[in-house]
């Protein structure tokens, strides 16, 4: 009897469990939010009307909601109600500050000669401290001549006529740095895989490689034995070297004070099974002690990426890739582990699997579909195909093709993308990318457009 009892309420609770309304963003009761807007994301019992402050929410039926609310300054405060259930938010949004300060240039008499001190630090195009302003990432003892700085970073001299902008806390200043740099060889090579192209410079100074169509642009800068304006650019002809067909892959880097760059040779594809032995590496976007993001269900972003990046595995395997995975459990693995995992084991190609989200101002209801990210020209080609074949496979919303500056994407040697498969957020999204039928077709569809890029490199 007693027994009896206590399994029915044990029933009862996970009954009530099931139903009960939960908030997965804003992730605590009282926040500060700096924004006009914000959003609230959870579940909640499909069959019972949601209200956030006496408005109705609607609920997609796998339980899943997300709702827009403005925010004025100050206090904001909101009830959400389903049935019973009842939870109360105070949402503080801070005064704006007003005094915007305007930065200016500010030349300096004698340029300075700094050194950069760590590795795959950017050299910008604006002294902006974000997005794709970058020439290039540069390893650490590269010398570079600074002749003004603007906030947070120095001006620095790229040739006779132009400039590049480098971060002060990614460098030193060192007068000692003063010396005119030769270029004393240069030399082409190859093994089985790359076109190694070698320049031997007598100290390490600053660089760009361009990928301009038919030819990959390689600038350096600041040499004095240069034909002109103080630097070198040698445009080697890809479609001389690659037969008319698609870049896959390039590295530019020193090694002591010669400058490298590596460009991948042509595939041997086959048209019957074109992922054939094509070294792939997959990454399970976040995991360990990172979340991601969180579906409206609960769901962590983590585990998801993790499913569609086993599913990939088997699907790529089945049609003869040599595939690697860059984390295989919920575990913390480094952004920079990642790349340079993908690196040692020489991926021809790089796919990181992510579930999105949305900063505070936007609407997550109007926002959803699949995005796929590149960061290097050479792989739009690649996120193309597979965003097709997700269209037409997995009938996804294609919600752009996107040149975006993640870490995964910018410093691995691979053809490169991010595949943000939807938005979690997004209740209509959410219970898609849950769902074992989506994972599969989308899944498919991944592996599809990789075969049809890879035919097309035949
Ligand atoms: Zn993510």
């Amino acid at each position: 009897m007693i027994k009896r009892i206590l399994i029915g309420a044990l029933l009862m609770f996970a009954a009530c469990e099931a139903y009960a309304l939960d908030v997965v963003y804003p992730k605590q009761k009282t926040v500060t939010i700096n924004s006009p807007s914000t959003f609230f994301i959870g579940s909640s019992d499909y069959s019972q009307p949601l209200y956030i402050n006496d408005n109705i929410v609607e609920v997609h039926p796998s339980g899943g909601f997300a709702q827009t609310v403005p925010l004025a300054v100050g206090e904001n405060n909101f009830t959400i109600k389903s049935g019973n259930s009842i939870l109360n938010y105070k949402i503080i949004r801070p005064k704006q500050k007003s005094d915007v300060s305007v930065s200016e240039f500010k030349k300096y008499d004698t340029p300075k000669y700094i050194i950069s001190k760590s590795n795959g630090m950017p050299l910008r195009t604006t002294p902006v401290d974000a997005g794709i302003n970058r020439l290039a990432h540069l390893q650490s003892g590269v010398v570079m001549i600074a002749d003004g700085e603007q906030d947070d970073f120095y001006r620095i001299k790229l040739g006779d006529d132009n400039y590049g902008w480098f971060a002060k806390s990614y460098a030193e200043i060192n007068s000692k740095a003063q010396n005119d740099v030769f270029l004393t060889g240069a030399n082409i090579d190859s093994d089985d895989e790359f076109y190694i192209y070698t320049f031997n410079l007598t100290s390490r100074v600053p660089w760009s490689v361009e990928e301009n169509g038919d030819t990959l642009d390689i600038s350096i800068y600041n040499v004095v034995n240069a034909p002109k304006d103080n630097f070198y650019r040698i445009k080697v002809p890809l479609d001389k070297i690659l037969y008319g067909k698609d870049l896959i892959g390039y590295s530019a880097y020193y090694s002591g004070t010669d400058f490298i760059v590596k460009i991948r040779k042509p595939l041997n594809i086959s048209e019957d099974k074109p992922l054939k032995d094509v070294k792939i590496a997959i990454d399970a976007g976040h995991g360990g002690s990172e979340f991601g993001a969180t579906g409206c269900l609960g769901d962590y972003e983590k585990d998801i990426n993790l499913k569609y990046a086993k599913d990939l595995y088997h699907s790529l395997k089945s049609r003869g890739a040599d595939v690697i995975m860059i984390r295989e459990k919920d575990e913390d693995v480094a952004l920079k582990t990642r790349t340079e995992k993908a690196n040692e084991e020489g991926a021809v190609i790089f796919i990181s699997l992510h579930g999105n989200a949305l900063p505070d101002y936007k609407d997550p209801l109007a926002i959803h579909g699949t995005e796929i990210y590149y960061y290097y020209k050479q792989a739009k080609p690649l996120a193309a195909a597979i965003m097709s074949a997700m269209i037409t496979e997995a009938e996804v919303k294609n919600n752009g093709i996107i040149q975006q500056s993640f870490a995964v994407v910018r410093n691995t040697n691979a053809l490169s993308i991010l595949i943000e498969i939807g938005y979690l957020i997004n209740p209509y999204d959410n219970a898609q990318i849950i769902d074992n039928e989506f994972r599969k077709k989308a899944v498919e569809a991944i592996s599809d457009g990789l075969e049809n890029y890879l035919r097309g490199q035949i």
